[in-house]
């Protein structure tokens, strides 16, 4: 198994801008954002699981998740939030082990806004928070999505709070500049993971 260095940040901190950056430099990126994603598409066997336990409304019309109403549902009902995440974080889990173990680059990264929280962070040897204020991720998430800001700050509030990801992580680089400011301080950085990475071989 490769060395997995685990990419941690919160909505808008720029952790899919740092990852297009570690696939430029062709280590192979796993998205836990995407896998949650695959893990409900229709036939998908977690889809089937969401619709037995919270009702046939779960499903749109072409039989695609009706993301929209279950976000809704688990907003007001926490315990729903709990009873979701029961079925859909091993799914998650199980497919992001297997796009590790497939992967072939001197290192891998798994990229997940919410890696401490869901204890993705166990797969990884080695962690990077991608940190920035509350207010550059407002600005960044709301210009990428046009979603609006209360939406963002809600999904703000349901992740881990930016100090206690601080003090989890291994490494931290402050993306509060231009984008090649970002970049610079990703170089050294994948420097050091090369040599750990081969360290472990
Ligand atoms: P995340 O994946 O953590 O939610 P993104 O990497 O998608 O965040 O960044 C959010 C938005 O902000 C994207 O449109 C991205 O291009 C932009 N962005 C990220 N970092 C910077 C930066 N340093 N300067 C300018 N724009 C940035």
């Amino acid at each position: 198994m490769s060395f997995i260095l685990g990419l941690a940040g919160g909505i808008g901190s720029g952790k899919s801008a740092a990852s297009q950056w570690f696939e430029s430099q062709n280590i192979v990126v796993v998205d836990a954002d995407i896998v949650a994603r695959e893990v409900v598409m229709p036939g998908q066997p977690t889809l089937t699981q969401i619709q037995k336990t919270f009702g046939d409304w779960v499903l749109l019309d072409n039989g695609e998740l009706n993301r929209r109403a279950l976000r809704e549902h688990i907003f007001k009902e926490p315990t729903a939030r709990k009873a979701l995440e029961s079925i859909t974080h091993p799914a998650i889990r199980n497919n992001i082990i297997q796009q590790l173990n497939a992967a072939q680059s001197p290192y891998v990264v798994l990229v997940s806004p919410l890696l401490f929280e869901t204890n993705q962070h166990e797969l990884t040897n080695r962690t990077l928070l991608i940190d920035a204020s509350e207010e550059l991720q407002i600005q960044r998430a709301s210009q990428r999505d046009g979603q609006n800001i209360e939406q963002i700050k809600n999904i703000i509030h349901v992740q881990m709070p930016r100090i206690e990801k601080q003090k989890r992580a291994n490494d931290i680089v402050l993306n509060d500049g231009h984008l090649d400011h970002l970049y610079k301080q990703l170089i050294p950085l994948h420097e050091k993971y090369l040599a750990l990475s081969k360290k472990q071989s």
